[in-house]
């Protein structure tokens, strides 16, 4: 078996994190493998259809189950980079600048929600600095309303919302996964753009006072 190391970061056994075993869909070699392994010839003993992934990558992983291994990792690779942007505001000057950047949809969705609340106060006035999340392409898209950008309006209600329902000490982490696998899930089936309408139709939602299980069941899977 290959040391418990994230096969998309280097997460894993020296950084001290905890990774877990991952199964994909076998492929007809991966068939044979089992059954080389079964009948005591096969050399290798890391199955071919797991791998590891760390807790930052493994709700991606978990979306591509139903890809064999190799395509499942191709997949997250080249369709699902993503580019953290931020804005200084108090200084027109500055351009854009990619802060971090990373794969895995589920993973740029919480990390985008992690720095856009701290971009409003508790009252939700905007603060100096913004961020918005390039995803998808091989490079940033530093273009205002870039094709694979997302954003949500800061002074808005849903932004406000967000941010008190992840400072809860209770289910703050919850919500956090919540929103991020709904929103990868939407990104991933139908692009950024339907991304930005699932945004706007939550937002029109909010207009009217919604009761907790109202709310959440706005973010759970389709
Ligand atoms: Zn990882």
């Amino acid at each position: 078996m290959m040391p418990p190391t994230c096969c998309r970061c280097s997460r894993g056994v020296e950084s001290g994190d905890p990774c877990e075993l991952i199964r994909f869909a076998r492929s007809s070699a991966d068939h044979q493998w089992y059954v080389e392994r079964e009948s005591g010839r096969s050399e290798t003993d890391h199955p071919p259809d797991m791998d590891w992934f760390c807790s930052e990558h493994e709700a991606t992983a978990f979306a591509h189950q139903h890809l064999t291994r190799k395509e499942a990792i191709e997949s997250i690779k080249n369709r699902e980079r993503w580019f953290l942007i931020d804005l200084d505001l108090f200084d027109r000057g500055t351009p854009p600048a990619v802060r971090e950047s990373g794969v895995g949809f589920e993973s740029a969705f919480s990390t985008y929600f992690d720095h856009a609340v701290s971009t409003i106060n508790d009252d939700g006035d905007p603060l100096w600095t913004q961020y918005r999340i390039s995803l998808g392409g091989d490079v940033a898209d530093m273009a205002v309303n870039g094709e694979g950008v997302f954003e949500i309006q800061r002074t808005g209600k849903l932004m406000l919302e967000i941010k008190k329902r992840l400072a809860s000490k209770v289910d703050g982490v919850g919500f956090s996964d919540l929103i991020s696998k709904r929103f990868a899930l939407e990104t991933r089936k139908h692009g950024v753009g339907s991304a930005l309408h699932l945004v706007d139709e939550i937002s029109d939602h909010l207009r009217i006072a919604l009761s907790d299980e109202r709310f959440l069941a706005l973010f759970r899977m389709v």
